[in-house]
């Protein structure tokens, strides 16, 4: 295992992988939408990364825009920014949120009602809705979840 350095984190890019297979979501984000991948034989939702239907093994996929809403599915507060293009200050707190109209979970920092990721501690099960927003420093826009009470 190689040790990583602060100064190699600092080069990572937001964006899609070297693969090209997420480029749907981060291009939706770009354009202010979460687009996520549907299986085009048998229409089940897929979670980012996966190429293969986990239901019948085809890899045709449509990419759909969904509404970015949903409820808390678990968090974590991390005191580390592993990556720079975070753009937050630590301590923040990183949410997985379950959408309401997909049956897909997906993760982003929480933001709480004044916009600062380090507030108080969230409930499983709260209403969260996706902020769209571009860091300074990164190539793609990344999705947020912001308390609904905030929107
Ligand atoms: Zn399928």
């Amino acid at each position: 295992m190689t040790a990583t350095t602060d100064a190699a984190l600092e080069q990572l890019p937001t964006g899609p992988g070297v693969d090209g297979t997420d480029l749907p979501y981060w291009e939706g984000l770009r354009s202010g939408v979460l687009t996520l991948p549907r299986c085009r034989a048998c229409g089940t939702w897929r979670s980012l990364g996966r190429v293969l239907c986990p239901e019948c093994w085809a890899f045709e996929t449509d990419w759909e825009a969904v509404p970015a809403r949903g409820r808390i599915f678990s968090w974590a507060r991390s005191q580390r920014a592993f990556i720079s293009e975070l753009d937050v200050p630590v301590p923040y707190v990183t949410a997985l949120v379950e959408l309401e109209s997909a049956p897909v979970r997906v993760l982003g920092i929480l933001l709480d009602a004044s916009g600062d990721a380090s507030g108080a501690d969230p409930a499983i099960g709260d209403t969260v809705t996706g902020v769209i927003v571009q860091p300074a420093n990164a190539e793609y826009p990344v999705l947020r979840w912001q308390s609904a009470a905030a929107s």
